[in-house]
């Protein structure tokens, strides 16, 4: 696969992507398989499997160069588990080689459990990948293992996320979703994780996006009730966001060492701020992770369209993007993909 055969068009419609609510959209999440290794309780009811096509990794390709054309600086591949699926390194590889219509080289992400990452971490960072980020839900071992119901998934993970460090994928994300009940004892230990570790541990609140019916208001760990738990042993300084759609709050410890972040969509939602938009596995453009709707860009690819035609379609599509998401208000519909079929 030759480089110069995805680069972004010169002649695209538009050279940024601006919703109709202003907000400037330039970034990418590509989830490139709904397949996942881990059946994560809070995430997915064990019983489903994979539910949508996958694209070649030339299509995926040829879809983000036309995203690229039109603005987009950052790239964040996800599932699923990316690391599952074959062509990842050719992939990564192939969009290194992509320029932004600024002409800078695009910021390179990948979303993972990080089960596989020890044996992949070295050949992603030569492909030209910038960072990964982590998931991972517990710190002890027993739970951990209760929550991902794989046998040595711990272990494993740690082992990815030494072998990331190493690599150089750094500064290293680890993403934490927390419920009360399940993994809300966890909070203290990860503050302490992060410091040990030397990665950036964030908190995240659950969201109505699991494939079962667990969500409720009251299994949401607010931003405020983690930070004042945490602060109780280790005091904490917010820090100042570093850009305006920064989607966490970041603090650090009161000696300064280490950094964690809570990302807080239900109880402080910042779709004011939100520059994304996410391309599923099977080709479709999801310009909230709550739509109701999707937009087939992938059936316009096979049904011959140029990729002029195709920019003009993701330029009217981001034009609809919703204003807001509206968790937990009256009404409130889950969108019909959950989680790990939209790509996290
Ligand atoms: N397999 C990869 C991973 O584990 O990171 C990528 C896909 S996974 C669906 C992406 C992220 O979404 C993970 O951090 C996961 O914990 C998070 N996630 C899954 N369901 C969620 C929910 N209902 N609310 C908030 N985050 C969720």
């Amino acid at each position: 696969m030759a480089a110069a055969s995805f680069s972004p068009s010169p002649t695209a419609p538009a050279a940024r992507l601006i919703d109709s609510h202003g907000r400037v959209i330039h970034d990418l999440r590509v989830s490139i398989t709904d397949r996942c290794n881990y059946k994560c309780v809070y995430c997915r009811t064990g019983e489903a499997g994979a539910q949508y096509p996958e694209l070649g990794i030339g299509e995926y390709l040829r879809l983000i160069a036309v995203f690229v054309g039109l603005g987009i600086e950052k790239v964040r591949l996800t599932g699923g588990e990316p690391l599952l699926r074959r062509g990842l390194v050719e992939l990564i590889e192939e969009l290194s080689g992509m320029r932004t219509v600024g002409g800078k080289r695009l910021e390179l992400a990948v979303t993972t459990n990080g089960h596989l990452l020890d044996g992949l971490a070295g050949r992603l960072k030569s492909a030209g990948l910038n960072r990964v980020t982590v998931s991972m839900d517990a710190v002890d071992e027993p739970t951990f293992e209760r929550i991902t119901r794989v046998p040595g998934s711990f272990k494993a993970v740690l082992r990815g996320i030494r072998a990331a460090r190493e690599a150089g994928l750094t500064p290293l994300k680890i993403n934490c979703v927390l419920l009360r009940g399940f993994n809300d004892d966890q909070v203290e230990g990860f503050a302490e994780f992060a410091r040990r570790e030397d990665v950036v541990v964030r908190f995240i609140e659950f969201m109505p996006l699991e494939e079962g019916r667990l969500w409720t208001p009251e299994i949401v760990v607010p931003l405020k009730e983690i930070v004042e738990r945490i602060g109780r042993t280790l005091p904490l300084t917010e820090l100042r966001p570093r850009e305006a759609s920064e989607t966490a709050r970041r603090y650090t410890f009161a000696d300064g060492v280490g950094e964690i972040g809570i990302i807080a969509p239900v109880s402080q939602a910042f779709c004011g701020a939100c520059s994304r938009v996410r391309l599923t596995s099977d080709g479709k453009i999801r310009t909230c992770l709550f739509s109701q709707v999707e937009h087939d860009l992938y059936g316009r690819l096979r049904a011959g369209a140029s990729d002029a035609e195709l920019g003009e379609y993701v330029v009217r599509t981001i034009a609809g993007k919703e204003a807001r998401h509206h968790i937990g208000e009256p009404g409130f519909l889950k969108p019909s993909r959950s989680m790990v079929h939209i790509g996290g």
